[in-house]
C-alpha cells in the first residue's frame, strides 16, 4: 500500500520537476496562457495541500503525547510532529502547524467532530488548508446554545461557500455566521441559565449550616450589588480618606463575617416590611447596556434578550445613555420609575399582582408600563401602570402577552400561540377597597 503511495508521489515529483523553469518561457507566454497557468497552479496547490494534510495528520496521529518518545516525531529526533514537518518542508512553523491541524481533521479529529465536513472537503474536494483553518477559527467552539451539530451544519455550509470565497473572506463569513448563531441562541441561553437558579439550605451535623445559591446573571447582578455595598471599603484594602471607611476598617469582623451579618439584616428588614408597600427605590437596580435588540447587564459577560431589555426598561431599572461617535453624550434621567406616591396609588388600586389568579402582595411586585416606554414613548402615569409580580412580569414580556385598558378595567391579551383568537381576559384587582368602590 505504502509503495503504491510512494510511486504516485515519485511520478508527481518527476512530472513537476520536468516542468521548465526558464523565466524566458514564462515571459513569452500569452496573457490567455498565463491565466490558464494560474488556474493550474491553484489546482496543484490544492491537491498538494490535501496530500500534505493527510501526511502531516498521520505523522501527528503517530506522535501523540501519550506515546512519549516512542512516538514517530520524537523517535525521529523531533520534539513535536510540527517540527518534523517543518524540517521536511523547510517552511515556517505556522505552515507546519496548519498542515498538522488540518491533517487531524482529514483523519477525522475526535476532539473537533463538528469540523468533520471540513476534513471531508479537504480530502474529497481539495479545500485549501488556509480555507479549512478559516472555517475552524471563525466558527469557534460549541456551547449549550450553539451545540456541535449546529456548528457542523454551519461548517458544511461554509465548505460549500468556499468554492467562491478566498480564505480571508471565508474567515469573516465564518465569524459572522457564528455571531448569527449566538444571537439566535441568546434568549434560549438566558432561559437555560434562569432555569438553573437555585438556593439550598443545609443543616450540618457540626452545628453550622450552609447556604448554596446558584444565581442567573440578573439575580447575580442585584445580589452582587448588595454584596459590594456591604463590603466595598475592604475591597483593595482599607481607605483612610473618609471617617466611614476607617470605621469599617477598624471593625474586627472579617469581610465574610460582615457579609453574613449584613445579609441577615437585609432578610430581617425584608420580612418585617409592610407587604402593602412596594419595594423601595433603594433596591439595587441593574444597568443594561444596549444598542437596540439584545443588551448586556453591566458587569455580566453574556448578552440578554431584547425581551429582557424591554422588561428591565419597563420597571424603570435602566438608564438611557445616548452614544454618539463612541462617546456617551447624554445620560437620561430614570423617568420611567414610578414615584413613591404613584407606587402607593398603584398598590391601593391593584392590591398586588393583577395577573388572574395570582396572590402576590404589592411588596412582591414591579410596576409594568402597559404602553411600552421604548416602543410607544409611554408616560409614567398611574393609569399606564399595573402591578405584576416578577414571575408574571417575566412571563408577560418573554411570551409577548399584552395588557390593554378599558376605562378602569385592565385586560390581559394572550399571544396567538396561547390563544389563536387572542380573547382578552379580565384582570380583577385584589384590593378590597377597590372591589367595593368599583363593583364588577
Ligand atoms: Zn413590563
Ligand atoms: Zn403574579
Amino acid at each position: 500500500m505504502s509503495s503504491t503511495l510512494e510511486s504516485h508521489f515519485e511520478t508527481a515529483v518527476a512530472a513537476l520537476e520536468a516542468i521548465p523553469t526558464d523565466a524566458a518561457i514564462y515571459s513569452a507566454a500569452t496573457d490567455a496562457s498565463l491565466l490558464r497557468l494560474t488556474d493550474f497552479m491553484g489546482r496543484l496547490q490544492r491537491a498538494l495541500g490535501a496530500d500534505s494534510a493527510l501526511i502531516s495528520g498521520e505523522v501527528a496521529r503517530r506522535s501523540t503525547a501519550d506515546l512519549g518518545h516512542t512516538g514517530l516525531a520524537q523517535s525521529s529526533g523531533f520534539r513535536t510532529p510540527e517540527e518534523l514537518i517543518r524540517s521536511a518542508t523547510g517552511g515556517t512553523a505556522r505552515d507546519a502547524g496548519q498542515a498538522v491541524r488540518v491533517g487531524r481533521l482529514a483523519h477525522g479529529d475526535e476532539q473537533r467532530p463538528w469540523l468533520a465536513p471540513v476534513g471531508a472537503a479537504v480530502t474529497d474536494e481539495h479545500l485549501p488548508l488556509s480555507a479549512a483553518e478559516s472555517i475552524g477559527l471563525g466558527l469557534g467552539l460549541p456551547t449549550s446554545s450553539v451545540p456541535a451539530d449546529v456548528l457542523a451544519a454551519a461548517a458544511q455550509q461554509l465548505c460549500d461557500e468556499a468554492r467562491t470565497l478566498d480564505a480571508d473572506h471565508l474567515l469573516r463569513r465564518a465569524r459572522d455566521l457564528r455571531n448569527e448563531l449566538d444571537l439566535a441562541g441568546v434568549p434560549l441561553r438566558e432561559e437555560e441559565r434562569r432555569a438553573q437558579r437555585s438556593l439550598r439550605f443545609y443543616r450540618r451535623p457540626d452545628g453550622l449550616s450552609r447556604l448554596t445559591w446558584e444565581m442567573d446573571p440578573e439575580t447575580a447582578a442585584q445580589v452582587g450589588e448588595l454584596y459590594d455595598r456591604a463590603t466595598s471599603p475592604r475591597r483593595g484594602g482599607p481607605r483612610f480618606d473618609s471617617p466611614d471607611a476607617s470605621r469599617i476598617a477598624d471593625d474586627p469582623r472579617t469581610t465574610e463575617q460582615l457579609a453574613s451579618d449584613v445579609f441577615l439584616q437585609l432578610l430581617r428588614a425584608g420580612s418585617d416590611a409592610d407587604s402593602s408597600q412596594l419595594l423601595g427605590s433603594g433596591a439595587p437596580s441593574v444597568r443594561v447596556l444596549t444598542t437596540g435588540g439584545h443588551g448586556y447587564i453591566e458587569g455580566q459577560h453574556d448578552p440578554v434578550s431584547a425581551e429582557t431589555v424591554d422588561r428591565l426598561r419597563c420597571s424603570g431599572t435602566t438608564t438611557d445613555i445616548i452614544i454618539r461617535d463612541g462617546q456617551p453624550i447624554n445620560v437620561g434621567r430614570e423617568q420611567r420609575l414610578y414615584t413613591h406616591r404613584q407606587r402607593i396609588a398603584l398598590a391601593a388600586r391593584d392590591g398586588g399582582c393583577r395577573w388572574p389568579g395570582c396572590d402576590r402582595p404589592p411588596s412582591w411586585t414591579e410596576a409594568h408600563h402597559i404602553d411600552h416606554w421604548a416602543r410607544d414613548n409611554g408616560k409614567t402615569d398611574v393609569e399606564n401602570g399595573i402591578l405584576l409580580c416578577r414571575h408574571h412580569h417575566l412571563l408577560l414580556h418573554n411570551r409577548h402577552w399584552q395588557i390593554t385598558r378599558d376605562g378602569p378595567d385592565y385586560l390581559l391579551v394572550p399571544p396567538p400561540d396561547v390563544d389563536p383568537l387572542q380573547r382578552p381576559r379580565p384582570m380583577p384587582s385584589s384590593s378590597q377597597v377597590m372591589r367595593e368602590l368599583v363593583p364588577a
